[in-house]
Order: structure tokens, then sequence, then C-alpha cells
């Protein structure tokens, strides 16, 4: 990828030069980006959704002591043996009221489930497997359970001093109960990373004012809203600025005081760029980078300096899809690595396609699909009508983003295609 770091270089890019490849252009600002969040301590539900900055051990062993898994009866598996078995109730372990006495042979414990094991049991059998339940005694066939089944051993889902959630980790539900499963009701998290954005354009209004003529309303600030927000970061709304270049800097200079990351939606084209260039170069090592996609293709990358603030500043395309890609493919890994995170490819899924769609190779192609069922219930995804780069609502009909790799060419009907979910379980 091309970088180009200060000054009149950045000025440098040659028109029309080879675009970078998606997978490259990722991966160049991703290296360059560091942690920069410091961290905090926060109660366990207040850390839903925030990223661990340390790993959690585990203090204690889950779960810890064997217990039962059933409601049933405790016995020693040694009374397995072939035919019919018969043994004596003794008493009663209750979750939380472990039986304290000693199980000798042809006796046996009733039991619910979670209750401790009783020393020198094993097994348990369930209810519904037992033959004949009488006041004090049970039979049943040794056939229907082998020794130690239904007990759940100390230590089996964790063993005490095991890693019981990374760092890197952005907590989601199961880990809260997994932290609060071994007992910890605080944990070390990285600060909310801050992540200043605006609009440029003199031909934005805000949503609210009458349209002048000639304009449109600004999508952008709120698309950007709503991803860093989803994202886990505080979004900061520096408002719609006009296309001239000091009053960007000047919008830069104040996002630079109190944001980590600076987002800009428009004005990256080439005919734009040019005093955003020369600015952008001005404020630090910012380079313009063309990148072999549709939508999208120019973005602009580096680390701001002004004034002694640091901030990464990301400079998407204005058309609104192709800002909300940009922003899915490059800004949110970049962020995610920034706020402490750890950074995974998102998760795919490979679905049908239910139509013929035109593609080239050499570049990726990022088109909006609806994954639904066909008339057998199989899953396929089709396309969202206008496929524009600037139709929002391609994205909003959308619940998925289908992605054709840089060498793959036009997709046949019924072939599998890759694609990501708007939506999770999460
Ligand atoms: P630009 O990248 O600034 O050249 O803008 C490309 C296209 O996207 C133009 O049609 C703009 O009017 C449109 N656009 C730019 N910013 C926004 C925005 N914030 N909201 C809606 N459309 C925008
Ligand atoms: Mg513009």
């Amino acid at each position: 990828m091309e970088t180009v770091t200060q000054g009149a270089q950045a000025n440098a890019v040659p028109q029309g030069e080879q675009a970078t490849a998606v997978s490259e252009a990722r991966a160049a600002i991703l290296n360059a980006v560091v942690p920069v969040a410091p961290t905090e301590i926060v109660q366990i539900k207040a850390a839903l959704g925030r990223v661990l900055a340390d790993d959690v051990h585990a203090r204690v062993n889950v779960p810890p002591h064997d217990n039962s898994a059933m409601d049933g009866f405790a016995l020693r598996g040694s009374e397995l043996k072939a035919g019919k078995v018969s043994l004596r109730i003794t008493g009663v372990a209750l979750a939380g009221k472990a039986y304290a006495g000693v199980v000798g042979a042809g006796e046996c414990v009733r039991i619910m489930t979670g209750a401790v094991m009783p020393a020198d049991c094993d097994t348990v059998i369930p209810h519904e497997l037992v033959g004949n339940i009488a006041e004090d005694r049970i039979e049943f066939d040794a056939i229907v359970l082998r020794a130690g089944a239904n007990r759940r051993c100390a230590g089996e889902d964790l063993k005490a001093g095991a890693v019981a959630v990374p760092a890197g980790k952005r907590l989601m539900p199961a880990d809260l109960g997994l932290l609060a499963s071994i007992g910890i009701p605080e944990v070390v998290v990285s600060r909310v990373l801050r992540v200043a954005y605006f609009s440029t354009g003199d031909e934005l209004c805000a949503p609210g004012e009458t349209l002048r003529p000639g304009c449109i309303y600004d999508s952008n600030r709120f698309t950007l809203h709503g991803m860093i927000s989803r994202a886990g970061h505080e979004p900061l709304d520096m408002g719609v600025i006009p296309d001239h270049p000091d009053q960007i800097e000047h919008a830069l200079r104040t996002a630079c005081t109190s944001a980590d990351a600076v987002v800009i939606a428009g004005g990256m084209s080439e005919g734009d760029a040019d005093h955003t260039r020369h600015m952008l170069a001005r404020l630090g090592k910012v380079a313009f980078h063309k990148v072999a996609m549709r939508p999208g293709r120019p973005m602009a990358f580096g680390a701001l300096e002004i004034d002694g603030n640091r901030a990464f500043l990301f400079g998407l395309p204005g058309n609104p899809v192709a800002a909300m890609v940009s922003f899915y493919f490059f800004v949110a890994p970049a962020l995610e690595k920034m706020a402490g995170g750890q950074v995974r490819p998102p998760p795919v899924a490979w679905v049908p396609s239910a139509q013929y769609i035109k593609k080239r190779p050499g570049r990726t192609e990022f088109q909006r699909g609806v994954v639904e069922s066909d008339e057998l219930g199989w899953q396929i995804v089709r396309i969202t009508g206008n496929q524009g780069s600037g139709v929002l609502r391609s994205m909003s009909e959308a619940n998925c983003i289908i992605v054709l790799d840089h060498d793959q060419a036009e997709v046949k009907v019924g072939e599998w295609i890759k694609v990501l979910y708007f939506q999770g379980l999460v």
C-alpha cells in the first residue's frame, strides 16, 4: 500500500495510480494503529460491551464441588453389577445443603440437581430411570446406568487458576455470568474510546432545517453515530462542516483535543481532496489511498498531531453507502485495536445466491443482501434493489452485506457466496 507521509509528498500521489486491494489496505491501517485507551475498574454489570484489559483467572473451580446433574438418587458406581439393583434411601442432599453422612454399600441418597455429591458416591440415577420408588427403597435394572453418570465434577467447566476471560475480549452477557461464577465483582477494562466525527459538504443540511435549494440532508453523521456507538465507542458529533479547508482544520483541531480518533465523511475524492490533502499533510502523517472496492475507493488515513494532541484520522467517501462500508471494513477494526480489543475477522456465512450477480475480478464488491428462506425453507441470499453507493435504502432493507472478493468473477444462480450478517446474538 502506498503510504505518503509528510508535507508536499502527500500531494504527490499520482493520479490514476494502481488501487490497493481491500485486504492490503485493511492490514496496513490495522497495523498502523496502536491501543490508546488507559484502563479503569468497573462493576461487572457495567462491564457489558467493554473491553477487558487483563486476563481474568478463575479463583475457584467451576463448579466448586462435584455435584449432581439431575434430580434422582446418588449412589456408588460399584453397585451397578448386572441384574436388579436394590438400594436403601438413607437421606437427602439438596442444592446448598449437602448430605453429611456416609453412603455405604446397598445405600443411596435422594439428590437434587446442583447438590454436592455425598462422599463415596460417584453416580446419580435420575428419577425417570428408577423402576420402583418406595418410601425408603429404590429398585432399577443396572443396565440403565453406567458408573459416573450424571455427576458434574469440580473444575470441569473451569479449573482454578485457568484464564476465564482473556484480555481484549469485548464482554458479552455470557462473560458477565462467567465472571460472576468465579466470584469476581469488578474488572479492569479499557476506557471507552472517544471517536469524533463530522460530515463535510456545502450541500448538507441538518435534519430539522429547511432544505436549501440544491441541498440534501446529511445522513452520514447519523449512520456514523450509530456505527460508532454500536461498536462500543463514545461518539462525539462535530456537526456539518462546509467544504472549506480552514473550517475543516478548525474542526480537526477541536476534535483532536478531545478524541482518540476522528472520522470525516466526504471531501476525499480527487477533485475535493486537493485542499484537504495539503491541510491534512500539514497536521500530521496522513496519506490518501485508492482502494480497489465498490462502493468506496477514496480514503485517507493517518496520525494527526495538533498542538501536542494526537488522534488517528479516517477520511471516508461521502456517498452514504460507501461511507458505511468503509467504516465497517477499515475503521471498525482499527478502532477496536485502539480500544484494546482483539480484532478478529467478522463471522461469515456462505449462502447460495438467488440470482446472477455481475462482478469483475480486480476489486472487492460489497453488495447489500437479504438472506431469506426459499419455498423449501433453505436459506438463499438476494441483493436489495439499486446498489448505487448513495442509496442508503439498500442498506436499510438489507440484513447482510455480500462480500465478493477481489479475484472473484460473476456469481451464477445457486453459487455459494459470502455474507456478513448485520445482526447476531450478542
Ligand atoms: P463527496 O465524497 O464529498 O464527494 O460526496 C459524494 C456524494 O455523497 C455526493 O453526492 C454528496 O452529496 C454525498 N454526500 C456527501 N456527504 C454526505 C452526507 N453527509 N450525507 C448524505 N450525502 C452525502
Ligand atoms: Mg463533498
